[in-house]
């Protein structure tokens, strides 16, 4: 499927927590926005990233509050059940793996999060036949494409968001996150890789209307050949291929069709981020802040925010809070949402 092919009547409205009233008149200040699930249920097929082996994924409505689900379609029906939430992540080596107390695993689950995240999805029971979510291309784009065709539907129960009050920061040496709080939902971004190919790339975006379609989602994930082939030797990431990763050697980049973006990996780590903190169960309203940081340092700032309850609280949004963050619509449909890139 070509994530470039996406149909020009569903574009939809993909910035965060913006209402589906996209004049934003004639409400009244205590109109809060909905909870939002699928219309109805899509399916996909694809191949695991770590195994390399099919797999086959369903992405089905769910009630109100009950977040994002994923249930293992080959595992007794008692222990299938893995609630998308940051306390479940039990590995972030390669990606990041949710597990459940009966040590039922799903990995590779950002890329699905950061679509459902960008597409404002709040439930949804994620069916998956195997250990992990297929890798598609590499990027979230596909999983946008099968929300778009499900189509989303408000929920009567309002929206739930996590407010920030504190300044919460997380660092392991060179590697550094952090949220802020701050009105609307933004992130930066800055890797520096001592490939040519990639070097220092700086990036920041604020998450409304449509960005997140149009600047993230179709970045992809990365790798060096000489990683690859060394995990291949190890009998790891069997399922990976230019056709779901760029892959870089020396300063060259190895995918005949080069980059979808000129910085493509750092959006790809913005992307990866958007899916990790999505596992808070709610949108995080303010700024991310992330220095050559993955898919740990995204977990360990969730755990940080959530031990420490002084720094945050739930709140609902209204729909005129939601709308004042887009500000910047005009700005955006002729200009790139990118506030500031820098190489
Ligand atoms: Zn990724």
């Amino acid at each position: 499927m070509s994530p470039g092919a996406l149909p020009a009547g569903l574009s939809g409205n993909m910035g965060f927590i913006k209402s589906n009233n996209k004049s934003g008149k004639g409400l009244s200040s205590t109109e809060m926005v909905k909870q939002r699930t699928l219309k109805t249920s899509i399916s996909c097929t694809g191949i695991s990233l770590h195994s390399g082996g099919k797999v086959s994924m369903t992405l089905r409505p769910a009630e109100e509050n009950s977040g994002i689900q994923f249930k293992r379609t080959d595992i007794a029906a008692s222990g299938a059940l893995i609630p998308a939430t940051w306390n479940r992540v039990v590995d972030t080596k390669m990606n990041t793996t949710l597990g459940n107390k009966d040590g039922v695993t799903i990995g590779t689950i950002e890329h699905l999060m950061a679509a459902l995240a960008g597409c404002e999805v709040d439930n949804a029971l994620i069916e998956v036949n195997g250990p992990e979510v297929p890798i598609m291309d590499g990027s979230a784009a596909p999983f946008v494409f099968l929300v778009e065709c499900a189509g989303v539907v408000e929920q009567p129960a309002h929206r739930r968001v996590i407010r920030l009050h504190k300044h919460v920061s997380v660092n392991d040496g060179e590697r550094r996150a952090s949220l802020s709080p701050g009105g609307g939902v933004s992130l930066g971004f800055e890797i520096n890789f001592e490939s040519p190919a990639i070097s220092r790339q700086f990036f920041s975006l604020g998450l409304v209307n449509g960005a997140f379609k149009k600047e993230l989602a179709r970045a992809r994930t990365f790798g060096f050949l000489h990683e690859v082939e060394q995990l291949w030797a190890a009998g790891l990431i069997k399922g990976g291929s230019l056709d779901n990763a760029v892959v870089v050697s020396g300063d060259k980049i190895l995918n005949e069709d080069g980059l979808r973006y000129d910085d493509e990996f750092v959006r790809h780590k913005a992307l990866d981020a958007i899916g990790d903190l999505y596992l808070a169960g709610a949108p995080i309203i303010g700024r991310f802040n992330g220095h050559c940081s993955g898919h740990a340092a995204n977990n360990d700032l969730l755990r940080a925010l959530f031990s420490d309850k002084e720094a945050w609280s739930y709140d609902a949004i209204s729909v005129e809070e939601a709308n004042s963050f887009s500000f910047q619509d005009e700005w955006l449909e002729d200009k790139p949402a990118v506030i500031a890139v820098t190489a």
